[in-house]
């Protein structure tokens, strides 16, 4: 799950890592009266931030600054409401529903400000926590990575002894740092990967990381991700869900118990077990094929999974044929054939385009004659290859 910059903000605060003073808005009127009540602690210098589920949203043109409260109803009436379009978005782009409004931290001062970038996320093949960081945060930090990956630098942690001081020490360093603003970051990282545990997050990536003119360091961008086997016990985090962000079909077939991922190709798969589906994926694409989906009806394969399994495909306009690749270890393959003819009477002229069945493991003789005597326009395929060639010969 995804989380917008002002949520993430929020969980950064709670940690004690450093953000500027700001809050969310949804309305310009609302906007304004954010920046009246910023104005009391600055210098009236206020950004205002689209807050979409994308990052390189300065770039698209959805990050402003405005000197004076006149420029923030000029400028976050232009903002909310637009379909911001970043190098991360499609190019229909997002609409902005909300606006962060907060103070401007790149003041003029002593010493000049700068830009770091950090994150933390979870390294499975190396089974540490993984802290990423560069002295060339900002804006371009994927062409940093492609250019000059030397400048990239790595802390991997150990997370049963959790981060250790002289693992700070050495990112504060490696950042160039030395002084209070030097402490202030070994503070920063050691209360960062607090929230990142305390969260059960899989990504923390801030941004920049700022060095302000007075040496202090602030938090002034925030992606996280919260790992969804972990929502249950995140209670609070959550209710900080969008769906307005997320794709509705992927949520509708959250709903049913299925995990399905959107693709661009034509061949609908149906499968169970998350390896399998990779493999029919994979399968489709070595027959010449284009998956249109990930669908994952997990183990037991149920009738009604199947069914909602069927409808969430159909959605597709671009599916032409739709793979149901069946392996019956636990569920018996009679089940599962029973359950997707019963599933064509309910369904009937709903299910337009060819059904290519492929069902293996106990009892699959048996649901076999199901499919076959059925009469409906389902082909059933022995092997996994058949099944895939079948599909091509259907489209
Ligand atoms: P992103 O483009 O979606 O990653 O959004 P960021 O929050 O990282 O903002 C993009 C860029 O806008 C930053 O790299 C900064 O250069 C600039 N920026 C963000 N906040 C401020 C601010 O308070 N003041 C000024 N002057 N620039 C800012
Ligand atoms: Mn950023």
């Amino acid at each position: 799950m995804n989380l917008h910059e002002y949520q993430g903000k929020e969980i950064l605060q709670n940690n004690d890592v450093p953000i500027q003073r700001g809050k969310v808005a949804s309305s310009v009127s609302e906007a304004i009266s954010v920046a009246n009540e910023l104005k009391k602690f600055n210098k009236g210098v206020f950004v205002i931030k689209a807050q979409v589920h994308a990052g390189g949203r300065g770039k698209g043109g959805g990050i402003k600054l405005a000197k004076n409260i006149s420029e923030v109803e000029e400028v976050s009436d232009k903002i909310l409401g637009m379909k911001l379009v970043t190098p991360q978005t499609t190019s229909k782009g997002k609409l902005v529903r909300k606006v962060l409004i907060a103070e401007d931290v790149y003041y003029p001062g002593e010493s000049e400000t700068k830009e770091f970038y950090v994150s933390i996320l979870l390294d499975r093949g190396k089974a540490r926590n993984i802290i990423v960081y560069s002295k060339e945060g900002g804006m371009d930090i994927e062409q940093v990575s492609e250019e000059s990956p030397h400048l990239i630098f790595k802390e991997f942690i150990d997370p049963r002894l959790g981060i250790q001081s002289f693992q700070l020490r050495n990112i504060a360093f490696n950042l160039g740092l030395s002084g209070e603003a030097f402490k202030e970051m070994t503070l920063f990282i050691k209360n960062l990967y607090k929230a990142y545990i305390n969260s059960d997050a899989s990504l923390f990536e801030i941004n920049p990381v700022l060095k302000t003119s007075d040496n202090k360091i602030i938090a002034v961008d925030c992606k996280v991700s919260i790992d969804d086997n972990s929502i249950f016990r995140q209670k609070e985090l959550s209710e900080k869900r969008d769906l307005d962000e997320e794709n509705p079909v992927e949520v509708e077939a959250k709903s049913f118990g299925l995990s399905y991922v959107d693709l661009d190709g034509n061949v609908g798969c149906m499968v169970n077990g998350a390896g399998l589906a990779m493999a029919t994926m994979d399968l489709i694409k070595h027959a010449g094929g284009e998956p249109a989906n990930f669908l994952d009806v997990g183990g037991t394969a149920d009738p009604k999974r199947v069914e909602a399994g069927f409808r969430i495909i159909l959605k597709d306009p671009n599916v032409k044929a739709i793979l149901v690749n069946i392996f019956g270890g636990i569920v018996r393959c009679d089940r599962v054939a029973e359950g997707i003819v019963s599933v064509f009477k309910k369904m009937g002229d709903e299910i337009n385009v060819p059904i290519i069945v492929r069902l293996e493991g106990t009892n699959s003789k048996i649901a076999k004659e199901i499919i076959d005597s059925s009469g409906f326009n389902v082909i059933s395929a022995k092997g996994f290859q058949e099944a895939a060639i079948k599909v091509q010969q259907n489209i």
